[in-house]
């Protein structure tokens, strides 16, 4: 078997969205499982709707994501000379042919056979017309008047369509821009691509890609649509649903592996697993487990997804993806293991990384600013006593441990006999400046002797 070699090919009119990078990781994960070849190309003939900052932003969320790519990025508005060699090969082999038919006349013949209840197609006025090139005359394919095409589909098993459906179609305008189906077919054979996976909007579209494959003597290369992506009402995926790019999910605090993982696992499964790594991925992916069904998103399996993602990563993982985070509160970090220390102390507690650096800025900071409530409920005269007799303690404890922190906790309760929780409040908010954190010791071992004991001094004059 030949080595295996599949494609991306946005169009840069968008950034990338849910479905688009399903499609990419789905091609890359083949590729990558197969050790085979991945490659990138933008479709972007549309030169008004297509833009630079699309393709910039498409490709930062791809290499966000984790997907790099074997061959390209190909740009298809660079390789116009390809298609018009090809194109000719078509013309020459009498597989196309000129057509002058005015968009007016095309417009007319269109209403009146919808009127009539008929599907509108072309009525090949030109077809055996034998007209030289002009200017303004289109090319349209020679498409078989009879006989079945079959797309034998890895997904949907084999699809039949009827040739005299597929009428004959533009392949190259008047302005000399091939159409979609026809640069297709040639990007995918120039680029060897022989796996080709999409969504199934495109199903339509394959038996005219296979015509084109066969009028050209080239294999037909593996096909497989995939179900669409839709929201919780069943209606294709949109902006309504919340957000689709991949960019707001990545600013939102979301993991890339949990991404990759939820959408992966929203077309394709492995038995009833749903946790999977990028390593399992590429070791499990098959394309006989693509589902048969459209994938429903669904936002909150996605954020538990990100949680659980949070918490089976390593600190060391975590730390340039949180980074980003704590930078828009202008925390510069100049202590890695110092980071990953705190990071380890919120990994349970975090559902995202925004979560997460919300969550941490206590430990970073050189001024605690006390919550107002929490201040006036706990840090009040009544507590000087303990927190001086807390600062005396641990000014002779020889280690600054969880399991050392502990014991001193309890030496208090026995000798003030306060409960531990009257303790730890009063101690939380002096260092953290609020009620919500992880586990005391869990903060003060991560904080170490310096910084907890400056912070309760702190306290100790706030409250005087
Ligand atoms: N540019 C097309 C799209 O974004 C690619 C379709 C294909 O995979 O052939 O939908």
């Amino acid at each position: 078997m030949k080595k295996v070699r599949t494609r991306f090919p946005p169009s840069p009119t968008g950034h990338l969205h849910i479905g688009g990078a399903r499609t990419a990781i789905f091609n890359w994960l083949l590729a990558r499982h197969e050790k085979g070849e991945f490659v990138l190309r933008f479709e972007d003939t549309d030169r008004v709707r297509s833009r630079q900052d699309f393709v910039d932003s498409i490709l930062q969320s791809l290499e966000w994501l984790g997907i790099d790519w074997d061959d390209g990025p190909y740009f298809q508005s660079e390789r116009y000379s390809i298609y018009e060699e090809y194109l000719q090969k078509l013309l020459d082999t009498g597989h196309a042919y000129y057509c002058t038919c005015s968009q007016e006349t095309l417009n007319a013949k269109r209403k009146a056979a919808m009127e009539r209840g008929e599907k509108p197609k072309y009525d090949g006025t030109c077809r055996d017309k034998g007209l030289p090139k002009t200017e303004g005359a289109v090319v349209r394919f020679r498409s078989p008047l009879t006989g079945i095409t079959v797309v034998n589909d890895v997904i949907k098993g084999m699809v039949s369509f009827d040739n005299r459906e597929l009428d004959d179609l533009i392949i190259q305008r008047s302005d000399g821009s091939p159409t979609y189906n026809f640069a297709v077919v040639v990007d995918d054979i120039t680029m060897k691509i022989n796996t080709i996976i999409r969504g199934d909007d495109h199903l339509n579209n394959t038996p005219r890609q296979i015509l084109l494959y066969k009028a050209l003597g080239y294999p037909v290369p593996v096909f497989g649509h995939v179900p669409m992506v839709l929201g919780s009402d069943r209606k294709r995926l949109s902006k309504r649903h919340g957000a689709t790019s991949i960019a707001a999910y990545k600013e939102a605090g979301y993991l890339p592996q949990a991404l990759v993982n939820y959408l992966v696992r929203l077309g394709w499964s492995h038995g009833d697993q749903e946790f999977f790594t990028i390593e399992e991925l590429v070791e499990k992916f098959s394309l006989e487990n693509i589902g048969h069904s459209a994938g429903i998103f669904n936002p909150e399996k996605l954020l538990a997804l990100n949680k659980e993602h949070i918490m089976a990563s390593d600190p060391q993982t975590l730390a340039p993806y949180l980074k980003p985070f704590l930078a828009q509160y202008r925390i510069k970090v100049t202590d890695d293991a110092y980071l990953c220390r705190a990071i380890s102390t919120l990994q349970t507690r975090s559902k995202t990384l925004l979560d997460m650096a919300k969550g941490s800025l206590f430990y970073f900071v050189d001024h605690i600013t006390y919550e107002e409530k929490a201040a006036r409920k706990f840090l009040q005269p009544d507590i000087l006593a303990t927190l001086e007799l807390l600062l005396q303690k641990l000014g002779t404890l020889p280690d600054f441990t969880e399991e050392s922190l502990k014991n001193v906790f309890t030496d208090m309760m026995e000798e003030t006999g306060l409960k531990l929780g009257s303790i730890a409040q009063p101690v939380r908010v002096a260092l953290t400046g609020g009620t919500v954190s992880p586990g005391i010791f869990e903060i003060m071992e991560v904080l170490g002797k310096k910084r907890v004991t400056s912070r309760l001094k702190a306290a100790i004059d706030y409250i005087r």
